[in-house]
């Protein structure tokens, strides 16, 4: 009896063992592979954070079931809000500025109860970005912009709506066209380095084009600037702003709400433009971010 009793105890914690073995190897494949942690009942998602091109969106999804106070990623020196999306979901994004220099960079997460405390490190890769020469005429370099249209665009860029208004990704592209201009042009005015980069797509269109919102959201503003010309900002909630300019024609006011693919404009050659086109900037918590890289569906380059 005794004899048999012991063998059941030896059963029982090999099988203890085994279970415990197969675990933590099932969470180290998970951890290498989706860059997911999960301790406890919590659950962090980064995509991507192994490979991460400069101008492109990080996503961050957190599962758990822990109550979380005012959950904020750090990157860098400053802090980002993660949004609360479902019970026990959380997201928040980060867009990389196309200058970031290429490194590993840790990303912090935590709230204020605690039950957020993790790291995790993004290694941020580098892309060649053509340089684009513009020739600029005597009266497109007098076109400077006013305080009013760079209050409204830097206002635009830092709104943080708890809300998204926007349905899931990829979106369609605003304006039927190949584009032109990609993101990320070392821009040279006249041959010299004009010290910044196309912070957008620019999309070739003859003027009278429709240009629509990318997906649903809320108009912030739709006016005629003197450099951007016509132009609409759309919030799309989450720190997400779209905005499009040069237009020739704007069909939607200021704190109107607007579905995906709904007309905003008309394209058009208006501010500082060489030829009709339309300019989409995409913007996420301040930062221009490529909208070809998982934003939109893919869109040709002009020929
Ligand atoms: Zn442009």
């Amino acid at each position: 009896m005794k004899k048999f009793l012991l063998s059941i105890l030896i059963i029982f914690f090999v099988s203890i063992i085994f279970i415990f073995k197969n675990d933590s190897v099932a969470q180290k494949i998970l951890e290498e592979e989706q860059n997911i942690q999960i301790n406890f009942n919590k659950e962090i998602s980064i995509k991507p954070h192994d490979k991460v091109i400069q101008g492109q969106t990080i996503f961050i999804n957190i599962k758990t079931a822990k109550q979380l106070e005012n959950p904020v990623f750090r990157f860098k020196d400053k802090e980002y809000k993660i949004f609360k999306i479902a019970e026990n979901q959380y997201f928040g994004m980060l867009g990389i500025n196309t200058m970031e220099k290429p490194a590993q960079y840790k990303l912090s997460m935590y709230d204020k109860t605690g039950n957020l405390n993790d790291n995790a490190f993004i290694n941020v890769v580098i892309k060649k970005y053509p340089i684009q020469n513009i020739t600029v005429t005597k009266k497109m370099s007098g076109l400077t912009a006013t305080q009013h249209e760079l209050n409204q665009i830097g206002k635009a860029k830092y709104l943080l709506t708890e809300k998204m208004y926007g349905s899931s990704y990829p979106y369609n592209s605003p304006a039927k066209g190949c584009i032109i201009s990609e993101f990320g042009l070392r821009r040279y005015y006249n041959g010299k380095f004009s010290g910044d980069y196309h912070k957008g797509i620019d999309i070739k269109a003859p003027t009278g084009e429709p240009v629509k919102s990318m997906t649903d959201g809320k108009v912030i503003f739709a006016e005629k600037f003197r450099l951007h010309g016509g132009s609409v900002a759309v919030d799309h909630g989450h720190g997400v702003m779209s905005l499009y300019i040069h237009l020739s024609k704007i069909v939607i006011k200021p704190g109107e709400f607007v579905k995906a693919d709904q007309k905003v404009g008309e394209v058009g050659q208006t501010g500082f433009a060489t030829g009709p086109h339309l300019h989409w900037g995409l913007y996420v918590n301040g930062t221009p971010v490529d909208p070809m890289i998982d934003w939109i569906k893919p869109v040709n380059l002009c020929k």
